[in-house]
């Protein structure tokens, strides 16, 4: 008589058992989807680093967006090098051989062109101190600006399309510069010609040059918006 009963707990006790498993098997699978939503994020936060072709994907404010296709590339074509730091105001000096190519770095117009040196030492005024200077609005809305060139393209005047890699001019020293660089630096249109104080550049360039340098994309849409929603688009020096 006693043995059913055996067999019967024999039997409760490996359901109980297959029961158990199953709930742990159930509550790994619930913690897996967790963990596979919590990665997306980390994901596509990794992905555009390397990628960078895809300019933060799907943008909360579509309408400044530029272009999907619009396209950057690094502004001196050859042998360059440029530091993190500047003197006085975010800009990079991105040390090149006189002569070599300017490019534009993206698509867009050209605001402001100087193609006379008018520096003067004595007077150091800031509005000359770039001697030959090209600006560009890309079609991103940000002002792309460079300076001390050599020379510059007969077609690069103002409102003159110019395309990504377009060359511009020539690596120069004109203005107030002793070594052969290009001063860049980039900042919201504002005035568009005459503002010298904000088209010098007023956020740090270098992040965006690391990654036209390496191929990528980095857009500075977003800190040029932020920039100007905290200082506007500043009247004077
Ligand atoms: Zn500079």
């Amino acid at each position: 008589m006693a043995r059913p009963w055996i067999w019967l707990t024999v039997v409760l006790t490996v359901l109980a058992a297959v029961a158990g498993a199953g709930l742990l098997v159930q509550r790994d699978r619930l913690a897996t989807p967790v963990s596979a939503v919590w990665h997306p994020p980390a994901a596509s936060a990794s992905a555009s680093t390397p990628g960078a072709t895809s300019t933060h994907t799907p943008s909360p404010t579509p309408s400044t967006g530029p272009p999907a296709s619009l396209r950057r590339v690094f502004p001196v074509q050859g042998k360059a090098s440029y530091a993190r730091e500047h003197h006085d105001y975010p800009g990079t000096d991105i040390m090149a051989a006189c002569g070599l190519p300017v490019v534009a770095v993206t698509d867009g117009v050209v605001l402001d062109v100087a193609t006379v040196d008018r520096y003067d030492p004595a007077v150091n005024d800031g509005a000359t101190r770039g001697g030959l200077s090209v600006s560009v609005l890309g079609d991103d809305g940000v002002r792309y600006y460079g300076s001390h060139f050599a020379s510059i393209d007969r077609a690069v005047q103002p409102g003159a399309r110019v395309s990504a890699g377009q060359e511009l001019g020539t690596v120069g020293r004109t203005g107030n510069a002793s070594a052969c660089h290009l001063h860049f630096g980039i900042s919201p249109p504002c005035a568009r010609v005459g503002d010298w104080w904000v088209q010098r550049g007023v956020i740090w360039p270098w992040s965006y040059l690391d990654s036209w340098r390496d191929g990528g994309n980095k857009s500075p849409v977003e800190e040029i918006a932020a920039w100007q929603a905290d200082h506007g688009c500043p009247a004077e020096p």
